[in-house]
């Protein structure tokens, strides 16, 4: 609608019959037939607008009354935690609202240096480097770090960000099969050739709440001398005893040779990205990682947010422990109830259904009973996959869980996913 009354009004200013009104015209026609074909598709995103804070109970334009939240990637629930909060008020306060500038003009305050310190310890490794989102330390890492001579081994299901990263990158490219470590020892010999060796994948994948087999991958990146780089976007924060992440929840700190994670998930859910590991990489990606050199830098409340985040995670594990209590309670009773879950303890609580309409129907329908959840169908997720993502978090109450569960087994009941 908006971009239609933008070209409309940017065709009328156009002088009649003039080269500009008919390019416009055709720019016009071809967006047209594009939107035209992506509703054809059933691909049509649409947003619901949120008029409260993120949290596990939020109102919904259009929602009559709270509704339960089960769709946000505020796995701790520290998006709306007092102290994250004061935080970010904190630094707004003192550092202001922005640098107006890049890191290496004069965008650098102390505070980015102080969290950058912080990540760094909080995943026992050498030096971090913060980026304004994690699809850009991800669009950084490649490039800068990887030539014509190397390699990069990558998951056919990680995220986006790291397939369009890897697609910036001069390296070779080798695709292994989701998970698949005969696949990626085949591929891993192949690329002997080459001078370095990448294995890239997602620490845990945010479609099926699957984890990659990350013991394994190190015993093969030994193998085969190869370096190990995860995304530990949905990981930071909780997997693990102590929250650091899928190298720690599989033992394989020591082996891991770069992360790649977000602060907009567990770690307060405001904005940010960051890589953290050896200090020589995150020398170079300083120098050359181009969404770090010519990106504005992070606004002091997003650093202040995540920095209290990361605080509140080496204080304590409670946190963690309740979310962790509360993923197998809605696991251990949608599957009494005669659902299947996929994935591993996750958080991310995938309800398989299998056809895309009924998946769509049930999200519908759970959202009249005040829960808000989300269905993905092809082609987000492979023909005959469609589910229910469901996102469990520390700060849904028991209560909050039992309504969901009963209500998936009503609507469920309702169109015959349950007998
Ligand atoms: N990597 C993974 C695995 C993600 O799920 C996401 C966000 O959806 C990103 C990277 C991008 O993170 P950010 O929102 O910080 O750009």
């Amino acid at each position: 609608m908006w971009a239609g009354r933008v070209l409309h009004a940017a065709l009328s200013r156009a002088p009649r019959g003039s080269r500009a009104q008919s390019a416009l015209a055709q720019l016009r026609g071809i967006l047209e037939e594009e939107l035209e074909s992506i509703r054809g598709a059933g691909t049509w995103k649409s947003e619901r607008v949120i008029t409260s804070c993120q949290g596990p109970h939020i109102h919904v334009d259009g929602a009559p009354g709270g509704i339960i939240n089960f769709c946000a990637n505020n796995y701790l629930g520290l998006s709306s935690h007092p102290e994250v909060i004061q935080a970010g008020l904190q630094n707004l306060k003192e550092f202001g609202a922005g640098l107006s500038s890049v890191r290496f003009i004069c965008g650098t305050q102390s505070i980015h240096k102080d969290l950058e310190a912080k990540i760094a310890r909080f995943h026992q490794r050498e030096d971090a480097i913060l980026y304004p989102s994690c699809f850009d330390a991800n669009a950084g890492l490649f490039e800068a770090l990887l030539t014509s001579e190397d390699a990069v081994l990558s998951d056919e299901l990680n995220h986006a960000s790291i397939i369009d990263g890897i697609r910036l990158c001069k390296a070779h490219k080798y695709r292994y099969r989701h998970l698949d470590m005969a696949d990626l020892e085949a591929k891993l010999q192949e690329a002997q050739k080459h001078r370095l060796r990448l294995v890239a994948t997602d620490g845990a994948f945010s479609m099926d709440g699957d984890i990659a087999p990350l013991q394994k991958i190190c015993r093969l990146a030994s193998q085969y001398g190869a370096l190990v780089f995860v995304d530990e976007s949905h990981a930071t924060g909780f997997l693990g005893p102590t929250g650091r992440g899928t190298d720690e929840l599989l033992g394989v700190m020591d082996q891991v040779t770069i992360i790649n994670s977000t602060l907009g998930k567990a770690l307060g859910g405001a904005s940010g990205g960051y890589t953290t590991g050896p200090g020589a990489l995150v020398s170079l990606l300083r120098q050359r990682a181009r969404p770090y050199l010519f990106s504005n830098s992070l606004p002091p409340a997003a650093v202040g947010c995540a920095s209290k985040a990361l605080d509140l995670l080496m204080e304590s594990n409670a946190i963690i422990q309740s979310m962790a209590a509360k993923t197998l309670r809605f696991r251990s009773q949608m599957e009494a109830a005669g659902f299947t879950i996929s994935g591993a303890n996750h958080p991310i609580c995938p309800v398989m259904l299998g056809d895309a309409r009924l998946a769509l129907n049930i999200a519908d329908d759970m959202l009249k009973r005040g829960i808000f959840v989300i269905g993905f169908s092809y082609p987000v997720v492979p023909k005959g996959k469609a589910r229910i993502r469901v996102q469990i978090s520390a700060v849904h109450s028991e209560e909050d869980i039992d309504r969901c569960v009963e209500a998936f087994v009503e609507v469920g009941r309702l169109h015959g996913a349950l007998p």
